[in-house]
């Protein structure tokens, strides 16, 4: 579905946070990028959205150039920890904003956004504003306004990290059924092992610029390409 090719980025022209990144991300897959704080996960997120650009290199979608697409044109759902909810807006009109700003007829976004609200199980709260929701009920409308106007990719930023932790884990095991009902490709940004491992298709474990190594959960476990990646992962047991 998309391919990084070469792919550089600096943010001061002298030290690469993301030194030659080639990667492929499957259609359908959940994908995680796990990695500890500063190692280039988030860098690499932004370039797939369009809000940072590659120093070098090239970003592929189904084989075409997007690497100077804006984010708005890539079409990619977008659920991040600061991409907050417009407080001001009552949770149906969160979820449609991005039909909205499409201009989608009225009546198919009062079905769409129902079917979306449904699907994180939030029937009859379109009405509430996002400062009546709990925590996690904020992140679900999120995900309902990211997965609304069915985009083939859904991006991730640490999602649930504002979470405590028995929401954290009921919402891992939501995220994880969203994604084999939908069939939609995520890609999701972790430093947290655990969450990667249960969620994931497929984990790249990323250190200091670089992509370690880009393999199934059980392969990660059973065959770590280096010390770094065996240390890391083995940390969440
Ligand atoms: P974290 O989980 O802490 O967000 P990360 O793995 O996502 O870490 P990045 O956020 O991609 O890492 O950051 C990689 C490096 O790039 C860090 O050293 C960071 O300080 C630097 N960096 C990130 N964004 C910018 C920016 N907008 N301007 C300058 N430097 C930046």
């Amino acid at each position: 579905l998309v391919r990084f090719t070469g792919v550089q980025k600096t943010y001061d022209g002298l030290s690469l946070v993301v030194r030659s990144l080639d990667l492929e991300i499957q259609r359908g897959e959940f994908l995680s990028l796990l990695g500890p704080s500063g190692s280039g996960k988030t860098t690499t997120l932004m370039m797939l959205a369009g809000f940072e650009s590659p120093t070098a290199g090239d970003i592929l979608l189904d084989g075409a150039p997007i690497t100077r697409t804006p984010p708005h044109k890539r079409n990619f759902g977008m659920v991040f920890q600061n991409y907050a909810l417009f407080p001001h807006l009552s949770v149906g009109d969160n979820v449609a904003y991005p039909l909205t700003v499409r201009k989608v007829p009225k009546a198919e976004i009062a079905t769409r956004v129902a079917k979306a609200l449904s699907m994180v199980q939030l029937d009859g709260k379109a009405d509430r504003f996002p400062g009546q929701l709990s925590g996690g009920q904020q992140q679900r409308v999120a995900l309902a306004r990211a997965l609304v106007f069915e985009p083939q990719l859904v991006l991730m930023d640490e999602p649930l990290g504002a979470l405590d932790k028995q929401l954290r884990e009921h919402m891992q095991i939501e995220l994880k059924e969203l994604h084999r009902q939908l069939g939609v490709t995520f890609v999701y940004v972790t430093h947290d092992q655990g969450e990667a491992l249960t969620m994931s298709d497929r984990v790249a474990v990323f250190n200091d610029g670089e992509i370690q190594q880009i393999d199934r959960v059980d392969r990660l476990y059973e065959t770590p390409s280096n010390r770094f990646v065996a240390g890391f992962v083995g940390d969440s047991t």
